[in-house]
């Protein structure tokens, strides 16, 4: 059987308007497309990593309305393990809008609705599946005591903690110290460590940074640049892929949700790296977050032609 990746995190209906460009504060800008997509950061990193070839089970919070009942039918059709998927019979299922710009830039409000509820008796219930984990998968939209419930039954059983620290946030030192492998953007890391990454220097001063504060290994994400990659053999870029972007909403989902498949395979870091730039290449040729995921064939398809 193969290792099984746990993710711990959001699940969103994402409603998307597609614009000329986004509106400023106090402006109406009279859209094109309204479109709706499964989204949160935690039901699209469970998503890709499904569709990448990862045996996946994700724990989470939805609300008892029809949102929720399509968000766990796509789930179910990408043949994620919902059993600890709970209904919530007292919060809306999240929900986010989002506006995407021709160029590709977007702007994104949330409200948690019952991602909020998502608490550490949810994993305490989770436990056996978290101590089965090869790998458990989080982010920052639900929280953070139950990011950090989770973080312990996995480093107590030996599994490796992936924490893609977004939405942006300041994190507990204790929670830093059972991290495995930290994957911040650059906002999220000039946020981490109050560097801007704007040039190799600098990006290499953050990394080292996030390191000294517990992290055992961090994946800086760097838009098309790839990624820069720091661990105890130390730092180095990953190149990413060129490709036609049409829509970077959920890359760094899509890229960490293929970097957990990668390295639950036993990649190393730098292979699972270059898996996961694949990943997160195709998706933003493609609208939409949970839409956008390529298939595992689609990723080696790419792998193969270049
Ligand atoms: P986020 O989406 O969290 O802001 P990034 O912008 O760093 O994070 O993107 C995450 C990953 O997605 C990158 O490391 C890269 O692999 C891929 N990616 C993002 N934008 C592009 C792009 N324009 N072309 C190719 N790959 C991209």
């Amino acid at each position: 059987m193969k290792p099984r990746i746990v993710v711990v995190g959001s699940s969103n209906t994402d409603m998307v308007i597609k614009l000329d460009r986004l509106p400023r504060p106090g402006e109406t800008v009279i859209g094109g497309e309204f479109l709706t997509a499964a989204g949160g950061k935690g039901a699209n990193q469970a998503v890709a990593a499904a569709r990448a070839g990862g045996m996946v089970s994700f724990i989470a919070r939805v609300g008892r309305d029809s949102l929720g009942d399509e968000a766990i039918e796509g789930f179910v059709r990408d043949r994620i393990d919902v059993s600890r998927v709970t209904r919530d019979a007292k919060a809306p299922t999240g929900a986010a809008l989002i506006f995407v710009a021709k160029d590709g830039e977007n702007s994104i409000a949330v409200a948690s609705g019952a991602n909020d509820r998502l608490t550490p008796a949810d994993i305490s219930r989770a436990r056996p599946l978290l101590e089965r984990a090869r790998v458990v998968l989080m982010q920052l939209e639900t929280p953070i005591a139950t990011v950090d419930a989770a973080a312990r039954i996995a480093q107590a059983n030996g599994a490796l903690v992936i924490l893609n620290p977004a939405p942006a946030r300041q994190l507990p030192a204790a929670l830093l110290g059972r991290i495995s492998l930290l994957t911040p953007n650059e906002v999220e890391a000039e946020l981490l460590t109050g560097i801007r990454a704007t040039n190799a220097s600098s990006a290499e001063r953050a990394v080292v940074r996030l390191r000294r504060r517990g992290v055992k290994a961090v994946v800086l994400t760097l838009g098309r640049q790839g990624a820069l990659v720091a661990d105890e053999r130390g730092i180095r870029r990953v190149p990413g892929f060129k490709v036609a972007a049409v829509d970077t909403t959920a890359a760094g989902d899509i890229f960490n949700g293929a970097l957990a498949v990668g390295i639950t395979e036993g990649r190393e870091l730098d292979d699972a790296v270059r898996f996961a730039n694949a990943a997160a290449a195709i998706s933003v040729t493609r609208w939409g977050a949970q839409p956008s995921a390529p298939t595992r064939r689609a990723i080696e398809r790419f792998l193969r032609g270049r």
